[in-house]
């Protein structure tokens, strides 16, 4: 025996288990409705064609080159990243007041926000939706965190219960973090209203909380970046007078990179007696998050970053982009409305209009585990046991089956 003998083996990650046993399965019907990936209409990965024109122009330059970015990324990347998040009207750009590093794509931009909490402030309790990304809680567990969790999904009406919500902020020690999905919530595909966002952000204000904004999917849920941009924006607005506000942006869906890795952490700071008082905090801050970049990165990715800074820098690639995600949204829309209409058609027990009502990559279907786990064994259809199914793995060959499957199952 040597040291390494009683090691446990840690059973596979539950969303990547299911990709595995996706590409084993020799069934020619199966659908993967696990990873939020976005799929054309032929079950196929998509390379937006914004993307190709920001590649084409990168390889055309002949001062291309592979060289070392800064430790906090690609500037002409993060001020784009940054503009688009919180708008060119924003407050928080006039007063020069955010401190922005490029990320290891979202998880990255987690993983940064979990690291300087846990380094400056290890006694706050960090709360998350219940249910959210698989990811969250590990993220910052990792770093020794306290994770709690504040009410979000009601199973009985298929929306968000909002009194449990807002009470557990009540009820939350004062300054806690509290995490937020920007848009198109992972995985119940349920955003609070205008309203009722106005309603969280207060009360998150009267309890001097700190805010965490996830944004994975803006411009992938709605096909507007503005639209998707609004908690943020209505968030930097009420509550960056008085608290710092964290804000992890991912790049995997919105320009279809997922595997390149980009994304960006932004730190609005509070607004602070003077401009010389706001460089000041803006310099050590900038400095605290760029030391905990390099011992862990040293320098983040830069192709991703280098093609999405493309992009955003230039008119035309920009437009093309926009008009880009309209196609995946819109696409992804069309499917949610197929596979209602065909549950309603087939009578399946129960009211599906949730699957129509829900935004962006996913649908909590409420398929149970059970239900599930016959879904892939007798049906080829693969998703998680918690009944999220990602809707971009629907397409018009396949969601007959699935619409047939699911209603037997259901019955
Ligand atoms: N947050 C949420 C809510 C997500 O759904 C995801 C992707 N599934 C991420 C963050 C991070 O993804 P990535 O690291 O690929 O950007």
């Amino acid at each position: 025996a040597t040291i390494f003998n009683n090691i446990e083996q840690l059973p596979p990650d539950a969303l990547f288990g299911i990709k595995q046993r996706y590409s084993k399965d020799t069934r020619s019907h199966k659908v993967d409705l696990g990873i939020g990936a976005y799929r054309d209409n032929n079950g196929k990965p998509w390379v937006l064609p914004s993307v190709k024109l920001a590649e084409h122009s990168i390889h055309s330059d002949p001062s291309y080159n592979h060289e070392y970015l800064n430790i906090s990324g690609l500037n002409a990347f993060t001020t784009g990243a940054s503009n688009i998040l919180f708008g060119p009207d924003s407050i928080a750009i006039k007063e020069s007041r955010i401190v922005s590093n490029q990320s290891v794509s979202g998880t990255g931009a987690l993983h940064i926000a979990a690291k300087f909490i846990s380094k400056f402030f290890p006694e706050k309790k960090i709360y998350f939706s219940k249910p959210t990304w698989a990811n969250h809680q590990a993220i910052f567990q990792a770093q020794n965190l306290q994770c709690d969790s504040y009410p979000y999904w009601d199973a009985a009406t298929k929306s968000i219960d909002m009194e449990g919500y807002l009470n557990a902020i009540k009820t939350a020690p004062r300054g806690s973090v509290f995490v937020l999905h920007a848009c198109a919530h992972n995985p119940t595909g349920l955003d609070p209203t205008n309203e009722q966002w106005a309603n969280i952000l207060d009360m998150l204000n009267m309890g001097d909380h700190l805010v965490l904004f996830d944004s994975a999917y803006q411009g992938f849920a709605s096909g507007d970046l503005n639209k998707d941009a609004y908690a943020v924006r209505l968030g930097v607005e009420k509550l960056s007078d008085n608290v710092p506000i964290f804000v992890c942006q991912s790049f995997a869906k919105n320009v279809g990179m997922y595997g390149e890795r980009v994304g960006c952490f932004h730190l609005v700071l509070p607004r602070q007696s003077n401009e010389d008082e706001t460089a000041k905090v803006k310099a050590a801050l900038s400095s605290q998050l760029n030391k905990i970049v390099r011992s862990e990165i040293s320098n983040p990715p830069a192709y991703g970053a280098k093609i999405v800074a493309q992009i955003l820098n230039d008119e035309n690639m920009t437009n093309q982009w926009h008009k880009d995600m309209v196609t995946m949204s819109s696409r992804i829309i069309k499917m949610r409305h197929s596979l209602r209409d065909k549950l309603n058609e087939l009578g399946t027990p129960g009211n599906w209009d949730h699957i129509v009502s829900q935004t962006g990559m996913f649908s909590f279907t409420g398929l149970t585990a059970d239900m599930v786990k016959r879904l892939e064994e007798e049906h080829a259809i693969y998703m998680v046991s918690s009944g999220r199914a990602s809707i971009a793995g629907l397409n018009e060959h396949n969601v007959d089956h699935v619409a047939k499957s699911i209603d037997e199952v259901v019955n």
